[in-house]
């Protein structure tokens, strides 16, 4: 069995017509155990972090094969990227961007690529050149 968060339940971490088609131990094998393990390392600083809740279904893993939301090159099409929601900070773009200083102040985070200029805090571990991007 490959690495299993304390924090987050499969349910909140792909969307869910993958996950009735896969199975839950198919879908754990598609999300990097490097990016799960990062996730609870967030959860353990930050405190309560949603992923898929309130609705959202493509905050993990999605469905590389829907012409939408499935860009075939997004981190998000290949279990390698998150988009957390802290939910005792405000949701606004500067406590975010306050977030990922930190983050990218900690060699624990060394890996982990940011999205700019957004309300959540978008992880990956694409292999990139600039360790931040703009949507
Ligand atoms: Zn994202």
């Amino acid at each position: 069995m490959g690495y299993r968060p304390q924090h987050y339940k499969i349910q909140e971490l792909v969307n869910p017509k993958l996950l009735s088609e896969f199975g839950e131990a198919k879908c754990w094998e598609m999300l990097d155990a490097d990016l799960l393990y990062m996730a609870d390392a967030i959860r353990d600083k930050y405190g309560a972090i949603g992923v898929n809740y309130g609705g959202l279904v493509d905050c993990g893993l999605r469905d590389w094969r829907n012409p939408t939301t499935g860009s075939s090159a997004s981190a998000h099409c290949h279990g390698k990227a998150l988009d957390l929601h802290i939910l005792n900070i405000p949701q606004t773009v500067g406590a975010y961007d306050k977030v990922r200083e930190e983050l990218l102040d900690n060699a624990m985070f060394l890996r982990l690529c940011f999205e700019t200029g957004v309300n959540w805090l978008h992880i990956d571990i694409n292999n990139r050149e600039y360790r931040t991007f703009s949507a």
